[in-house]
Parts: structure tokens; sequence; C-alpha cells
């Protein structure tokens, strides 16, 4: 079935952004929908289990609702409930399990096309498709094969069994640590010399204590070459050394980028080698004039600079824009990119 109807704005992803940005729609009176390929907030959805936010409650609000916990980082099932209830609350407008393919600019108005064949009018378009579908592939073989994943979900199956985790930022780590708690023998294999500095600071003593009582097992300044049932192959980048681990399961940890060719389906223009959308700064309206980015989907390969705490920003900016105010600065936004 086709919508008839012509909204201000449709917002492409149901993630914090683009509920922010439909919740400040809706506040300047704007007529909206919100089309999302899966859950409400999917993408916290199909975090690990057992995570904790590093941002405090507070900086990951939107539309000006207190989230309030007992503690003062909220876990996943936390923001699931926050970020459910304030859709509610605002009545957003939005249609789940509805995967956007492209959209299409005719005239001053646009068309939006579903992967199902479904259509939507607009006369403004908002993408807000973050980045937690599009893995960064690491290109060896056996990448594909079913021990292999690139989401790490909870520790539980993996007991008693030889994990390789590849990776040293906070995904990798926390997995890591879960997994030696249940039970699991993790090897953490990393290109660099040692963890990524942004791992939480909470975290760095812990994993750094149990690796050094050897119930974590780690392969610096090294990477995997081939992946095939049962083990890894690696090889050491300063040594030359070639060699193997047994992995029963291997992790993936290595991060996620935005998906780039839906950008360049709804017409936006990327920087080749950063895949950084061409947007103006202030207003984040695409070369596609009346088409924003809004959220992580504007980060590129920068993902680790693009979160909620500033993202969620992004949508008052696009909507003073879109109805003429002048336009609320985001103080946060990244200057690399
Ligand atoms: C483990 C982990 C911990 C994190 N901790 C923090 C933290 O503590 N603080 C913080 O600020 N940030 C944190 N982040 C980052 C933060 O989660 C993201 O920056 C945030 O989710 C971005 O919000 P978004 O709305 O831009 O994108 P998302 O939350 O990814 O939402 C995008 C939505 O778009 C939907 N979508 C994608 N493609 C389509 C399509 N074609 N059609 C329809 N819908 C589509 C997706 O299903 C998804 O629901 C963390 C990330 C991870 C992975």
């Amino acid at each position: 079935m086709n919508g008839t109807a012509t909204y201000d704005v449709i917002i492409v992803g149901g993630g914090p952004c683009g509920l922010a940005a439909g919740i400040e729609a809706s506040k300047s009176g704007l007529t909206h929908l919100i089309l999302e390929k899966g859950s409400i907030t999917e993408s916290i959805r199909r975090y690990p289990k057992m995570m904790r936010f590093f941002s405090t409650a507070e900086n990951i609000e939107i539309g000006g609702i207190p989230f309030p916990i007992t503690g003062v980082k909220a876990n996943r099932n936390e923001a699931l409930q926050y970020y459910r209830k304030v859709a509610g609350y605002y009545k957003l407008n939005v249609k789940l399990f509805t995967t956007v393919d492209r959209v299409e600019k005719h005239g001053e108005a646009f068309l939006v096309l579903t992967t199902t064949g479904q259509t939507y009018h607009a006369r403004k378009v908002i993408l807000a498709t973050g980045y937690f579908d599009k893995p960064r592939w690491l290109g060896i073989s056996g990448e594909e094969l079913p021990h292999v994943t690139h989401y790490y979900d909870e520790p539980f199956q993996y007991s008693f069994s030889n994990v390789v985790i590849i990776g040293a930022s906070n995904s990798a780590v926390e997995a890591a640590l879960e997994l030696y708690r249940a039970d699991a023998h993790v090897t953490i294999v990393h290109r660099a010399e040692d963890f990524r500095k942004t791992v939480k600071y909470w975290l760095i003593p812990d994993v750094k204590n149990r690796v050094k009582e050897g119930k974590i097992h780690t392969q610096f300044n090294t990477c995997i070459t081939r992946i095939e049932p049962g083990k890894v192959c690696t090889a050491n980048l300063q040594t030359g050394e070639e060699s193997e681990l047994p992995a029963d399961f291997v992790l993936i940890l290595t991060g996620y980028i935005p998906d780039a060719d839906l950008l360049q389906r709804c017409g936006v223009e990327l920087n080749y080698e950063t895949q950084v959308p061409v947007y103006d700064k202030e207003t984040f309206e695409t070369n596609v004039p009346g088409l924003y980015v809004c959220g992580t989907v504007m980060a590129g390969i920068y993902t680790e600079k693009v979160f909620i705490e500033n993202g969620r920003e992004h949508a008052q900016a696009i909507i003073d824009h879109i109805v003429g105010r002048e336009v609320h600065q985001v103080k946060e936004l990244i200057e690399r990119i």
C-alpha cells in the first residue's frame, strides 16, 4: 500500500537521532513520518544485552524528557524503555519494519521508496540511518563462515569454547571480559600494540589485570590472515612470523560504518576516502536541497566522533532550517569532518 499524504518531513531511521528529529518536527507543527526498518531504536535493541552506556543518562536524553535511572549510566534495557516511552509521549508517527531503499527528488518534493515497493511523499527528508547495519569487513578469507560474526550479543553460547576476538576497542574489551567470566577461553588479536585509548577508563584495569593473570590472552601487533573452521591464521606485523590459534568462534569487533550506497542512492555526494557525505555544517542539508543527514550517518569513517550525545542536537538545527528560524548551533560538531 502506498502513502498518499504528503508529509512535511519524512525521517528515515527510528534511532535516538531520528526520534529527536520527529520530536522537533512535531514541536514545530510539522507533519512527520518516521520510517524504520526494524523495531523502535533497532540498533540499541541489537547491542550486547548487558551493555551499559558510557554517557550519563542525561547526555542521551531526547526531547527534553528526563531519563531517571538508579545509577548514573543507563544500560541497554533502560535505554530501550526510555526511548519507547518518549516516542509514545510525543505520539511520534512511526512506521516500523519498513526499509527505505532510496529517496528521489521530483521538482520541489520527495518520493521515498521502500524495498517492498511502497512509496511515501514528503516536502523534506531527513536521513537518520546510523551505522550499525554495516560492519567494517576485514576482507579476509573465511570471514563469511557461520562461526564468525561481527555482532556480539551475550556470552553464554561461548562457554567452554575457544573464542578469538578481533579488535581492541570498547566492544572488543567488553565482550572479552564477559566471555572470560562465562568460562570461555578468550584471545584478543589486534593490529596495534595495545588496547585503544578510547576504551572506557573503568574497563582498562579490569582487562589489563586479567591479561596479566593469563586469564585473557592477547596477541598485539598481529593481524588475522585467514579464518578456517576451528582456527584462525595470524601474522605478526613486526616479525612476519605466521601462526595459528584454535577458534571455535571468531568475533570481529572492529566497528561499523554508515551505508554509503544508501546515501548515494538518495543522490547524496560523498568524499571517496572518508565517505563523509556532502552537507552544510550548520544546517545538515546535503547537496540535495531539502534532504538532510542527522545523527551518526553523517560521520563517514569517523563514527567514533558522533554519538547520541551530539547527534541528538542535529535534529533541532535541521528543523530550525526547515521552518526558516535562526539555526540552533550544534556545539559538539566534530572539526575533523
Ligand atoms: C555498544 C555501543 C555502545 C554505545 N554507547 C554510547 C554511549 O554511551 N553514548 C553515546 O552517545 N553513544 C553511544 N553509542 C553510539 C550510539 O549508539 C550511536 O551514535 C547512536 O545510536 C546513533 O543514533 P542514530 O539515531 O544516528 O543511529 P541508530 O541508533 O543506529 O539508528 C538508526 C536507525 O535507522 C534504521 N535504519 C537503517 N537503515 C534504514 C533504512 N534503509 N530504512 C529504514 N530504517 C533504517 C536502523 O534500523 C536504526 O534503528 C554506542 C554504540 C554502540 C555500538
